[in-house]
């Protein structure tokens, strides 16, 4: 046996749960995702889902997609910078930008690469990242390729921001990173007070809206705008992943900032742009999201209902007020078969363990789209309390 294999032979962690029954990644779809989805055969609710506006299965984006795939071809063949860009991504980018209220926006291949090609680019050697120690890790992988300091601040905690702001060189260039919406823990950050320290201290702020889009802000602009800070933000960040039922990510900012991202950040300029079904997809659940905000409304009118339950049935649900709602376990095992024993009775949910959260609050995941009915959350609800008492989580 060679080094490296020898070496990954001790990782054994997945055969070991495999071996107990509960090991619980890569479970397969065989359907539209809807709310109720087709696994192995049989019909499952789906609460695992990022798509909270619930257009993933929508037919209007479908045929967009299809469209643009006969108009297009089904790939770019390369990176915007070179033969890459079509004019619906321009288009993409012009009704970003007019949606966000920035100057200008990029389009990345997904939300990820705008992290990271955003975050490691924009600050230099002598400079400054300061970050929430719960952002999300494409954040974390953005600044570990950066050159530049990083100080971590305690989640969600302004006293912490503001200590560690304290310690950097006045003169020298200060980027605050953090989710809007936290996305395994579903709390909001406090992008207003973010925004005044930012202002006392002359730094940047970066916002990762990948979970605010769609849920907060008129038109589900996200919580910049819910806050009434959206201006003093410098570069809001998207993802088409969720809300957008597509896939790829943006950059909304200003045009000096585009420009010197367009001609050094590397995760725009050495990978090849969006597809075109992607683009279409993302174009129309742009449009469809400003036009139906009964979506939102329903949105919350479900987070609301099942926030409230999960609460009155004594969960431990942290400060979640979104329609992420985290149901703390506090024990791998015990969270993989609670999440096995939920699929057995029909309910997908997501567990969460290390490094996704610390190891001290492992959890399941359990997420909200504007398309489940009342009732499918009530099932959900009596399902997972009855599950929980039976693990001995819940009382
Ligand atoms: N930021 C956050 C907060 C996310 O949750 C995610 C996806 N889980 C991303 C960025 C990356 O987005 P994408 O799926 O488009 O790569």
């Amino acid at each position: 046996m060679n080094l490296l294999q020898e070496k990954l032979s001790k990782y054994t962690a997945p055969q070991e749960a495999q071996a107990a029954g509960v090991y619980p990644y890569f479970r397969a779809i065989s359907s539209e995702q809807d709310p109720e989805v087709i696994m192995n055969g049989k019909k499952v609710l789906m609460f695992g889902s990022n798509c909270y506006t619930g257009l993933v299965n929508d037919p209007r984006i479908k045929e967009a997609a299809i469209a643009a795939t006969r108009k297009y071809g089904t790939g770019c063949a390369g990176s915007p910078f070179l033969n890459g860009t079509l004019d619906i991504h321009k288009e993409l980018e012009a009704k970003l930008a007019e949606y966000t209220g920035k100057e200008d926006v990029m389009v990345y291949s997904t939300g990820f690469e705008v992290n990271l090609g955003v975050v490691s680019t924009l600050t230099g050697r002598e400079d400054y990242i300061l970050w929430d120690e719960q952002d999300h890790a494409s954040i974390i992988e953005g600044h570990r390729l950066s050159f530049s300091q990083k100080l971590k601040y305690r989640h969600n905690d302004m006293e912490s921001l503001e200590k560690q702001l304290k310690k950097c060189d006045p003169d020298k260039v200060k980027l605050i990173v953090s989710d809007s919406v936290f996305s395994m823990e579903g709390d909001v950050a406090n992008v207003k007070e973010i925004v005044r320290l930012a202002k006392q201290y002359n730094a940047s702020v970066m916002i990762d809206e990948a979970h605010g889009i769609g849920v907060f802000g008129p038109g589900g602009r996200g919580v910049c705008h819910e806050q009434g800070v959206a201006d003093d933000v410098d570069l809001i960040m998207g993802t088409f992943s969720k809300s957008f039922a597509s896939l790829g990510g943006f950059i909304a900012t200003n045009k000096e900032i585009t420009n010197f991202l367009r001609h050094h950040s590397r995760s725009y300029i050495f990978t090849a742009s969006i597809t075109p079904a992607s683009t279409a997809a993302a174009l129309k659940a742009l449009e469809i999201m400003q036009a139906e905000p009964e979506r939102q409304e329903n949105l919350w009118k479900l987070t609301n209902h099942a926030l409230d339950g999960f609460r009155q049935a004594g969960f431990e649900i942290g400060n979640t007020s979104t329609p992420i709602i985290p149901l703390f376990i506090r024990d791998d095992f015990k969270t993989f078969a609670i999440t096995r024993d939920l699929l057995d009775e029909g309910i997908f949910v997501n567990p969460v363990v290390s490094p996704a959260v610390a190891p001290t609050d492992t959890l399941i995941r359990f997420s909200l789209m504007a398309t489940h009915s009342v009732e499918q959350v009530d099932r959900a609800l009596e399902t997972i309390t009855r599950t929980f008492k039976k693990h001995g989580v819940l009382k």
